[in-house]
């Protein structure tokens, strides 16, 4: 490969990728119809927040739910207008208040954890699995206390956790389990839909997952009692309890978490094409599975058998000894090139500010030492980096230019690194 001859763009070589790549859309003329038709209707939101029909929202909303359920295959789907939102509505729908605990994994975005304070719960951060990033669910039973009420586990990138270990775990505990699947719809665990298996799962429609409709969630249940609270939680519920009879549900306070009919009308496109908005991403994968298994300091995601990846994003990580080249230095490179790259993902959340402080009634209830999910460190410090290659128009016309430039960066590694010296 002529290529990897070639002096890296970080040392004054020319560009693998010159030109700016497009940015991915998910949207077609479809949504478009969809939306304006509900614009024509002049019913842009369809609530009340009181007991009676149109608690529930009206009609788009309703029957993206609908379509959602029977999609997943799953008794109860219940939109709101974040996946944040439908976090919290889990999370209270779990029964989490003052005191009780909530086990988290610490590389996720920051909704998983922050979910849990929105309801006075304590998150409590345990590490993740090297493999997927997913948390441990061996780390998961050694934190379980008399106060743990829920776990959350984040489908990680597009990939499974541990689901149904974890489910079995939950139940022989007592526990709730909450799938944050913002990041993989269309997933599979063992051949059942990622968001499916824990008790409650939440999927995101914001403009960065596959699937979108600008902002919005939506959460499942098989579980009639969780879906009623969630949907209390959605939507003024204790104006409703009253009528209803739900005084059981007197300790809910309701939030105004509801999706417009606008956005409603277009996730149901979106829905009915996630699989031709998903195919195209899996086949880059494919070929960038295929690309870098010739590199023997990094590594890819490994999808078990009757497990389905989505690709979010597309993880890679690298073992800097044999790279001969650090983390860093190596994004730094692949950035120069012009390489679609994000870099290392979040801060394990536990040491963000928030949590360092997080006090309740004058005690402060986290406070991680760095290194306390040494796992998480590594990979945040040294490991892993990631490519939104599977998620650009035409990416797959890409995938040997961006082969091409880990090689010629890997070849000019030695030289890079001095290069950081200097
Ligand atoms: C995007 C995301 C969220 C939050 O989704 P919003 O719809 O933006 O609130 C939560 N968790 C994970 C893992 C995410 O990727």
């Amino acid at each position: 490969m002529v290529i990897t001859r070639e002096k890296p763009a970080l040392l004054g070589g020319s560009k693998v990728f010159p030109e700016p790549l497009p940015r991915y859309i998910s949207t077609s003329f479809q949504e478009t119809e969809a939306a304006i038709q509900v614009l024509k209707s002049g019913i842009l939101s369809d609530y009340i927040g009181a007991a009676g029909l149109y608690f529930m929202g009206g009609k788009q909303v309703r029957t993206l739910e609908e379509q959602w359920a029977n999609y997943f295959n799953v008794r109860h789907a219940l939109s709101v207008n974040s996946a944040t939102s439908g976090l919290h509505a889990a999370v209270i729908a779990a029964g989490v208040s003052f005191g009780d605990e909530v086990i988290v994994p610490p590389q996720t975005m920051s909704a998983t954890a922050t979910a849990v304070v929105m309801a006075n719960g304590t998150p409590v951060f345990v590490d993740h699995e090297e493999a997927s990033c997913c948390i441990d669910p061996e780390a998961v039973e050694g934190a379980i206390s008399t106060r743990t009420k829920a776990i959350i586990a984040v489908n990680l990138f597009g990939g499974p956790a541990q689901l149904v270990r974890l489910r079995k775990l939950a139940d022989r505990h007592g526990l709730i389990l909450i799938e944050d699947n913002a990041q993989a719809p269309g997933g599979q665990h063992q051949g059942r839909w990622l968001g499916t298996i824990a008790h409650l799962g939440v999927f995101s429609l914001n403009c960065h997952k596959t699937i979108q409709c600008g902002e919005g969630g939506i959460v499942v249940t098989n579980d009639d009692y969780l879906a009623r609270r969630v949907a209390l939680v959605r939507n003024h519920g204790e104006n409703a309890i009253e009528a209803e009879n739900w005084y059981e549900d007197a300790d809910i306070v309701g939030y105004n978490y509801r999706l417009t009919e606008l956005q409603g009308a277009i996730a149901q496109v979106q829905l009915q094409r996630l699989e031709e908005l998903t195919q195209p991403r899996l086949k880059i994968a494919e070929a960038l599975d295929q690309g870098l298994s010739k590199f023997k300091a990094l590594r890819t995601a490994k999808v078990g058998s009757g497990d389905r990846h989505v690709y979010y994003t597309y993880p890679i990580w690298i073992d800097p000894q044999q790279a001969g080249l650090s983390r860093d230095r190596f994004v730094e490179a692949l950035q120069a090139e012009g390489c679609p790259l994000t870099g290392r993902y979040v801060r394990p959340l536990y040491r963000l500010p928030l949590f360092q402080k997080l006090q309740q009634e004058g005690k402060t209830i986290v406070s991680h030492p760095t290194g306390v999910c040494p796992i998480a460190e590594k990979t945040y410090n040294e490991t892993l980096l990631s490519t939104t290659l599977i998620q650009i128009p035409g990416g797959i016309d890409l995938v040997d230019r961006f082969v091409a430039s880990v090689a010629k960066v890997l070849a000019h590694a030695e030289e890079l690194s001095r290069g950081k010296d200097k």
